[in-house]
């Protein structure tokens, strides 16, 4: 699962949990972006910053792991390069890029789509606000490799866990309270402006 996790939230591992019971996946890997291409990086906490609330998150899930891959490469984090990469240490496993339905409609936008739909099976996620049914205006190919798994709708976002820091609210019950702890003792999102 891919994201840039600015922070993690209970959205993106609920979400995680779903896709991996309903496919049955042996583990779920985190992978932090370090510079995605799509967000204004200016604006987000640092990488080692957000790859720490990662583990602080998944701690408690023996199926969980969060990869360093996209840090440590540096530059802009594709996610072609990175299933490359991946298909290159894990040599045996299958691949599935979870993602909400948002970003499985966005993908084909992405550098080297084809690259991506071949690699991997996309598992969308259902994410509310974002209709499952656009799934259908993907073209056949990329239809062929996506599936949807439908979940409760958790409506939570890293948006809206950086503005209730911004403005002073507290962040419990959106995400684990390591991560609530963690973004207090570092300051996290608490000087940003409006987002
Ligand atoms: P931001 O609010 O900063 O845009 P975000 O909450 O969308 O962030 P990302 O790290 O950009 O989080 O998302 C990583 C992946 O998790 C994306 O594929 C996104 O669609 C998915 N995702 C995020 N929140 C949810 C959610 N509540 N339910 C299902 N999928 C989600």
């Amino acid at each position: 699962m891919g994201g840039t996790f600015d922070p993690i939230h209970y959205g993106h591992l609920f979400a995680a949990e779903k896709a991996r019971h309903a496919l049955s996946l042996d583990r779920v890997i985190f992978v932090p972006a370090g510079a995605p291409p799509h967000k204004r990086y200016d604006v987000m906490a640092p990488a080692e910053d957000r790859y720490a609330m990662t583990l602080l998150a998944v701690n408690d899930n023996e199926a969980f792991d969060v990869s360093r891959i996209e840090i440590d490469r540096g530059g802009r984090s594709y996610t072609a390069d990175t299933l490359e990469e991946m298909e290159r240490i894990y040599a045996d496993a299958d691949f599935f890029f979870i993602v909400g339905v948002d970003t499985a409609l966005d993908i084909p936008n992405w550098y080297r789509p084809d690259k991506i739909f071949s690699l991997c099976t996309v598992v969308a996620v259902a994410r509310p606000g974002f209709l499952r049914d656009k799934i259908v205006e993907l073209t056949p190919e990329t239809r062929e490799s996506l599936v949807v798994v439908d979940s409760t709708l958790m409506d939570v976002s890293a948006t809206e866990i950086r503005n209730r820091v911004r403005d002073g609210l507290s962040a419990n019950h959106l995400t684990p309270e390591a991560v609530c702890e963690y973004m207090r003792k570092k300051r996290l999102y608490s000087n940003m402006g409006e987002s």
